[in-house]
């Protein structure tokens, strides 16, 4: 299936470059100058991936990414002459896969692109109750790969899908402590571009999703100055 990316950047010089190396991989592009007419777009037909520019002549494109992900997994580029890190950070806060600064080589965003999608293709299918397979099990945690699903204490977990590549990283090995590089390198497509700041961020919703499991447990442990490992049954 070819994918549908969305493209929001007001300087046609850039969008036609986007365009041209997006299309020339066999993405469909559909190009808009305003935050306003974005919204209106991805409201009315699915888009597989949003490219984003940040200094958009209606508004901020950090504002419209926040409210996107209010309600939405859409994954997002952001494509920005602003390379202050606080830009960078609060992006990837906000939920940005990736972060890429003008001027970029075409071909390295169109790889950027690819890596996204690929890594979204394998997480996209919904999460249904029901259709999670039950493994036997004497820990807290079962995790389901094929639908990249985890349940807690019993519970489907609705993650998000840094959380679940988080998670699934720490259950691997448990009692092992992981530093954020480490789980940045296994969880992040290209870690030299993000912050080890957002693995806390991260951690700290995870834990907040567990605790409504249940709010005992607290099965993730925090080694100052080390990292993270998780616990998977009493005892450990
Ligand atoms: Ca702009």
């Amino acid at each position: 299936m070819i994918a549908r990316i969305l493209l929001v950047e007001d300087e046609p010089s850039i969008a036609d470059v986007v365009e041209f190396a997006l299309t020339s991989e066999g993405f469909q592009v559909a190009w808009r100058t305003l935050v306003c007419e974005a919204e209106v777009e991805w409201a009315a037909a699915p888009f597989d991936l949003l490219i984003l520019d940040l200094g958009l002549p209606d508004g901020s494109g950090l504002e419209l990414l926040k409210r996107l992900r209010r309600n939405s997994e859409l994954p997002v580029l952001i494509l920005s002459a602003r390379n202050a890190e606080l830009d960078r950070v609060l992006g990837l806060e906000l939920g940005a896969d990736d972060y890429v600064t003008k001027p970029f080589s075409p071909r390295e965003l169109a790889a950027r692109v690819k890596a996204i999608l690929k890594r979204t293709a394998r997480l996209a299918p919904v999460l249904d109750d029901a259709s999670v397979a039950p493994q036997v099990s004497d820990t807290w945690f079962q995790i389901d790969e094929v639908r990249a699903a985890i349940r807690f204490q019993n519970h489907l977990l609705d993650l998000t899908r840094y959380e679940y590549l988080i998670l699934k990283t720490l259950l691997a090995q448990p009692e092992r402590v992981f530093s954020r590089a480490q789980l940045m390198d296994q969880v992040w497509p290209d870690p030299a571009a993000s912050f080890e700041r957002s693995v806390d961020t991260h951690i700290k919703t995870l834990r907040a999703k567990l605790r409504d499991v249940d709010t005992m447990l607290d099965p993730i442990r925090t080694h100052r100055g080390l990292g993270y490992s998780v616990r998977v049954r009493h005892g450990s």
